[in-house]
Order: C-alpha cells, then sequence, then structure tokens
C-alpha cells in the first residue's frame, strides 16, 4: 500500500513482462477506486485490438471498459473535466509524447496510472516506459514465471518468426522466460523497424 498525497495528483507505472500480470494489477486497482466512487476513464492503444476493441482485457479474462486512442493527444483531448483517475493499458505503444500527457493530467491533480512492458523482444528498453518510470512517483516491477526453468522472468521471448517490434500478441506469439533463458533474437534490419506508428 502506498501512502498517497491527498491534495495533489501523481503517476504510478506498473511495468514488467507480458503475461506479468500488469493489466490484471491495473484492473485491481481502478476497480477499487470505481469502488470509492472515483470517477474512472480508461484508455489503451487502438493498436491493441488482440481480445477486444473497447475493454481493457488481461490474458487471465478480467476486464474494464476502455477508450481507444491513437496517441496522446486524443488522450487529453477524451479526458473529462470530472475525471480523477485515469488509467491506461499497453502504455508502451503510445509514443514520446505519453510522458508530458501523463505529467499535464497529474499536474492537473489526476492519479494517473500507467500499464507497459518495460522491454521489447529483445529485451531493451521499450520507450517511452524508461521515460515515464523516470518521472512516476510510484513504480511497481511485476514479474512472471519462466515458462523454462521456473526462475521470475522479466524479459517475453518472442516465439514466432515475424519482423518488427510491435507484434501485439499472447501466448503462443510470447512466453516469459527469465535471464538465463531467454534467446536474444538478432538486431533488426534497417528497414525492420516501424517508428512511423508512432511519430
Ligand atoms: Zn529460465
Amino acid at each position: 500500500m502506498h501512502l498517497t498525497p491527498s491534495n495533489s495528483g501523481w503517476i504510478e507505472v506498473i511495468c514488467g513482462s507480458m503475461f506479468s500480470g500488469k493489466t490484471e494489477e491495473l484492473i485491481r486497482r481502478l476497480k477499487r477506486a470505481q469502488i470509492a466512487r472515483q470517477r474512472v476513464q480508461v484508455f489503451k492503444p487502438r493498436l491493441d485490438r488482440r481480445y477486444d476493441e473497447v475493454h481493457v482485457v488481461s490474458h487471465s479474462l478480467q476486464k474494464l471498459v476502455s477508450e481507444p486512442i491513437d496517441g496522446a493527444d486524443e488522450l487529453l483531448e477524451k479526458v473529462l473535466p470530472q475525471t480523477q483517475v485515469v488509467g491506461i493499458d499497453e502504455v508502451q505503444f503510445l509514443g514520446p509524447g505519453i510522458v508530458p500527457a501523463a505529467q499535464t493530467l497529474a499536474n492537473r491533480g489526476l492519479r494517473v496510472i500507467c500499464a507497459g512492458l518495460d522491454q521489447d523482444y529483445r529485451g531493451h528498453p521499450f520507450e517511452p516506459m524508461p521515460s515515464l518510470l523516470a518521472v512516476a512517483e510510484f513504480i511497481d516491477k511485476e514479474l512472471a514465471i519462466c515458462v523454462v526453468c521456473g526462475n521470475p522472468a522479466n524479459k517475453s521471448q518472442r516465439i514466432v518468426d515475424v519482423p518488427g517490434r510491435v507484434v501485439v500478441g499472447g501466448l503462443g506469439e510470447y512466453e516469459p522466460r527469465c535471464r538465463r533463458c531467454f534467446v536474444p533474437v538478432p538486431e533488426p534490419t534497417e528497414t525492420e523497424e516501424q517508428p512511423a506508428l508512432f511519430k
């Protein structure tokens, strides 16, 4: 349990690998806020259509109604004046603008809870997560369990051969691995990455 300020906004980040329970933890916090009758809005990148277009859904199929957004500008447009708590899932897909946007909301007095991957499938820091972690008041790093050996796992091993950093997937495309069992994928060619999505 965090000690939270009573007269200010703040940023919470829930990070970790795939299958570490980030979305479940986000949903848990948001449901507690709803129980307390706080006004909550939930967002996720439009890109993430794995389970449902208008819900935030964890791999364990807990869900919460959410609004799809393409980036930080749309987030700021959609946050209503009466909203007290903003939850954002898969925040790593929203580009660098999400960091100042989260700061704007927190500075306005909102509680901003962001969940996302802190490393990509190569094990590299996944911007904007490192920047978001730097400016957040509260950080939790969730761990999965390595499917190979049972150690705590903080890597997402891609087990299908598809180019590009952004392959949205679940079990079947990725599995959690520990540091020892993670097999780094070869570095990308110049044409492989697709940053245009997030400009
Ligand atoms: Zn392992």
